[in-house]
């Protein structure tokens, strides 16, 4: 098992936070079990990091059925998505007719596409029956004519479980289909607290409430960055040959990561400096050609947090710095002058 299977939740009671989310997956889970039936199709929204696929692999571990993982952008065409739903299992069905036959032997299995506001639109609308009635429409050669026939086939009863950062870009009728329709939230520092513990229980590491305390406090509610301090801290305990993680290993740490006091990363700080640099509101296409990162990095990893710290503001005519961004650089500045001199 790797580093990243140790740490991830595995059973619901692992789980931290998202209570509202937890629950409503719990009073799924128990209806589902105890009516012999698939768990309802899902959709998790929110930012990288915050447990949507951690989650979606512990309801198929509590509901005991196969989990097929896949991203939206590898769905390329119908015969691609074909292919995911072919991997199916069909124990217990009658394959001729589709009805089930020997109902203790089937696995309502689960099929998790993450990203999934990156599938073509018209491969949204082709799940549409293959959501609602198990049958999806194809195109195949007919073995007497040759000719090409189109069709509705069965398929097994299965769960589709999307993740996104971008809800609103999945087409409606496409949302509506899903039962379940739950947005992932920051966690509190409270919660990322409890949640390093797990993680350096898991990996048997010795460290203090300081240690957990100041990498908390820079996490953005995010565990999987959480998780990253803890793996970096260790690596510097091993490095320096210390046999626990103390605060002091940790600021060493943030300090070979080029994060500063307030939790930001070089790429936060380009960010900050390039509104600095042009005062005016300014469109998310221009700072992510001027700092030459992607949107989607800036957007979901960068500006959330400068937003909390009050470091930028976001408007309708675009971002902007505000006065504690540009005290922050300022600080800075004189920070590394007075470093050089
Ligand atoms: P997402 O799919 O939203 O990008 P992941 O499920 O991959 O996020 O979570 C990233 C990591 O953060 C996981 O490997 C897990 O270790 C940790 N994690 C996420 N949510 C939780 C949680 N609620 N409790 C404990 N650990 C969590």
């Amino acid at each position: 098992m790797n580093t990243t299977d140790i740490i991830r939740p595995k059973t619901l009671n692992d789980f931290i936070g998202q209570q509202d989310i937890a629950m409503e997956v719990k009073i799924a889970l128990h209806s589902a079990r105890s009516r012999n039936d698939a768990f309802p199709h899902t959709i998790f929204s929110g930012a990288p990091g915050l447990g949507k696929t951690s989650l979606a692999e512990i309801i198929a571990a509590e509901m005991d059925v196969p989990f097929f993982p896949v991203l939206g952008a590898s769905i390329r065409d119908e015969e691609g998505l074909r292919n995911i739903l072919s991997q199916l299992p069909s124990d217990g069905y009658d394959m001729q007719t589709g009805n089930i036959v020997l109902p203790g032997k089937v696995k309502h299995a689960i099929i998790f596409i993450d990203e999934i506001h990156r599938m073509k639109k018209s491969l949204t609308e082709l799940l549409h029956t293959a959501l609602e009635d198990f049958k999806l429409s194809m195109k195949i050669r007919n073995p007497l004519t040759g000719k090409m026939q189109s069709g509705l086939y069965w398929m097994p009863k299965f769960t589709l479980i999307g993740a996104t950062n971008y809800l609103g870009v999945l087409p409606r009728p496409f949302v509506d289909r899903f039962m379940i329709q739950s947005c992932f939230e920051p966690y509190t520092e409270d919660e990322i607290i409890q949640i390093a513990h797990h993680s350096a229980k898991k990996l048997n590491l010795d460290i203090v409430s300081e240690a957990i305390a100041e990498m908390a406090s820079k996490s953005r509610g995010v565990p999987r960055i959480l998780n990253r301090f803890l793996l970096r801290a260790r690596d510097v305990a091993i490095y320096t040959g210390a046999n626990r993680i103390t605060q002091e290993t940790v600021q060493e740490m943030f300090q070979i990561q080029n994060i500063d006091e307030l939790g930001l990363t070089k790429l936060d700080r380009r960010v900050l400096e390039y509104l600095a640099a042009v005062i005016r509101p300014i469109g998310i296409g221009a700072i992510s050609q001027a700092v030459d990162e992607d949107q989607n990095t800036i957007e979901n990893l960068v500006e959330p947090w400068l937003v909390r710290l009050r470091l930028m503001v976001k408007t309708s005519q675009g971002r902007q710095i505000t006065e504690l961004g540009l005290q922050h650089l300022g600080q800075e500045l004189q920070q590394s002058r007075f470093l050089k001199a």
